[in-house]
């Protein structure tokens, strides 16, 4: 029995952060607001910034014990970590593409992840840091893990975003919105409108739907990170709380249905790539994924997506 399974139901769960920028330090604040980690451990070739950044988080501990907060620039502090979350990384400029990441951040992976296996081969590894989808893809053939327990943060952050502006456009909560981003976590991204309810009702029957104000919508959401970076630099908070969603999902082991970057065999067609479709985690990883019903032309987007992804590696010389 892997040692996931073995401590199904007890709360002792470790959680590594690899890289303790923006994204890594407000995944470990939300973490910590949320309360499903034992300890999280912050690592970052930077050590200073670790130990700022978990220094910070310490002083918060009278008002959210329990967690026990550990830093440092060594990947031996992943050990006995039930998930590592691999935050570590370039990050978009203004008016970068993620695609744009792809070299250097490829060869950040190429050394780091063997080094991260070596002091934990028993995990789940969790990738944020972009080229989302490649980096989730370099991240398997690096660590030679089974396909369940390589996965990325995908669309999470995408379908969230989408859910909010869908909620605000009709007037009801995000969390009463059912729509899923999928594809690429980048430019090629889709939404999946044939499946898009509220209450199980299609968009479509609402009074207020207009197939133009949808589509601005979709734009608004696709261009968002670029919003944000071009207003204040980069983005963190919301895909922090998407991290802390997704762990809080493995270690409760509910079976949640979440929009993640995964390994995909003969999905319409679409195989050897990682991608973003709905997925059912639990302690163990990656589930099973959800076969949506999609019409022709969102298959054709999830192919565009895939080729887009396939052919960014071909060039890649790190990869
Ligand atoms: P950042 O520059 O603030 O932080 C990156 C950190 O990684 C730095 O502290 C750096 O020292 C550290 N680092 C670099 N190489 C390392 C290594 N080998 N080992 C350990 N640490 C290392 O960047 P950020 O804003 O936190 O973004 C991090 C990544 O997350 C970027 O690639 C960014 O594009 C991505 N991101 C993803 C999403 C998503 O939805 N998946 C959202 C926002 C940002």
């Amino acid at each position: 029995m892997s040692k996931l399974k073995s401590k199904k139901g007890n709360h002792t769960s470790k959680v590594a952060i690899v890289g303790a920028g923006f994204v890594g330090s407000t995944a470990a604040y939300a973490l910590l607001i949320d309360g499903s980690a034992s300890e999280i451990a912050l690592i970052d070739v930077n050590r200073e910034k670790a130990e700022g950044e978990a220094m910070d988080l310490q002083h918060g501990l009278q008002f959210k014990p329990n967690v026990k907060i550990s830093f440092g620039s060594s990947y031996e502090l992943c050990k006995d970590a039930e998930i590592i979350v691999i935050c570590a990384g370039a990050h978009q400029k203004p008016g970068e593409t993620r695609i744009d990441l792809i070299s250097r951040n490829s060869a950040i992976f190429k050394e780091m992840i063997p080094q991260i296996v070596k002091h934990n081969s028993d995990c789940i590894l969790l990738v944020v840091a972009n080229p989302l989808d490649i980096l989730t893809y370099l991240t398997l053939k690096y660590s030679k893990f089974p396909k369940s327990r390589v996965f990325g943060s995908g669309t999470i952050l995408d379908t969230a975003r989408f859910r909010y502006m869908l909620g605000e456009y009709f007037e009801v909560s995000p969390n009463s919105v059912h729509a899923y981003i999928m594809g690429e976590h980048g430019d090629s991204s889709f939404p999946a409108w044939s499946t898009a309810n509220i209450a199980g009702v299609n968009l479509k029957h609402f009074k207020k739907y207009s197939r133009k104000a949808m589509d601005k919508l979709f734009l608004k959401t696709k261009n968002a990170a670029y919003e944000v970076i071009a207003k204040k630099g980069a983005t963190y908070y919301a895909i922090g709380l998407g991290i802390s969603k997704i762990v809080n999902s493995i270690l409760s082991d509910q079976n949640e249905v979440l929009a993640l970057s995964s390994y995909l065999t003969n999905y319409y067609g679409v195989s050897d790539v990682c991608l973003s479709v709905p997925a059912i985690v639990n302690r163990q990883g990656i589930k099973e994924q959800i076969l949506m019903p999609l019409n022709s032309l969102e298959k054709k987007q999830l192919r565009k997506s895939a080729s887009t992804i396939k052919g960014n590696l071909r060039k890649c010389k790190n990869c």
